[in-house]
């Protein structure tokens, strides 16, 4: 198959094709049409796959860049990989009006509330500081229909679920979650079954 085939917003492709990708690797071209389609999805899927751009990708497309309000929540268990998932986000949205924030624990929160004074639409962090914002009513998440989790299994421990959850009850009705994982351990598992609705199931 070819990006072409997901009918993308012009720029979108434009960002795809300039960071070099020229075919939809397998995991994209299962999951793309069917995040954009808007149904909850749990992948199995290892680094080196292309799960970063399979999930920026739907992302970039379903943001407005016109609505000033966050509208994608993408949760990351470690700073490191918020760092390098925003770095691909903007890299491929770079020709869409699309700002992407990052938030993570061992920066300042006082940074981060200034930040969010400007339009955020894509809030890429772990989820204490997620949380902290939310919970000072600096990030309002009542109008973000999309959350991602990436490297779920290590997202999922003990100490962040509750905040994961916290997070998920602000979001809207008919929020669509998609969650990466390279493993399916019983807590992914067990927040599948509370959390996902019909969820696309793919093992690659
Ligand atoms: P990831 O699995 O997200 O860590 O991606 C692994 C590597 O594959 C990264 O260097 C990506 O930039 C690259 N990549 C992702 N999608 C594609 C694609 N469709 N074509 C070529 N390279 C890709």
């Amino acid at each position: 198959s070819d990006f072409t085939d997901f009918y993308l917003k012009r720029e979108l492709l434009m960002g795809i094709y300039e960071k070099g990708y020229e075919k939809p690797s397998p995991i994209q071209e299962k999951t793309v049409p069917i995040a954009l389609f808007g149904r909850d999805i749990l992948a199995r899927a290892k680094n080196g796959t292309g799960k970063t751009a399979a999930f920026i990708i739907p992302t970039l497309e379903k943001v407005d860049s016109k609505k000033e309000c966050i509208q994608a929540l993408i949760l990351v268990p470690t700073r490191e990989l918020a760092l390098q998932t925003s770095h691909v986000c903007k890299e491929i949205g770079k020709h869409l009006n699309v700002e992407v924030m990052v938030t993570t624990g061992g920066t300042s929160l006082k940074d981060d509330i200034m930040r969010l004074y400007k339009p955020v639409h894509i809030l890429v962090g772990t989820p204490g500081r997620v949380l902290d914002l939310v919970d000072k009513n600096v990030a309002d998440l009542s109008k973000c229909q999309m959350m991602v989790m990436d490297e779920a299994d290590k997202l999922l421990s003990p100490e962040f679920v509750p905040l994961i959850e916290k997070c998920i009850s602000c979001l809207p009705k008919g929020r669509q979650i998609l969650l990466f994982s390279a493993t399916f351990p019983v807590t992914v598992k067990d927040f599948r079954d509370k959390h996902l609705t019909n969820p696309y199931e793919i093992n690659l």
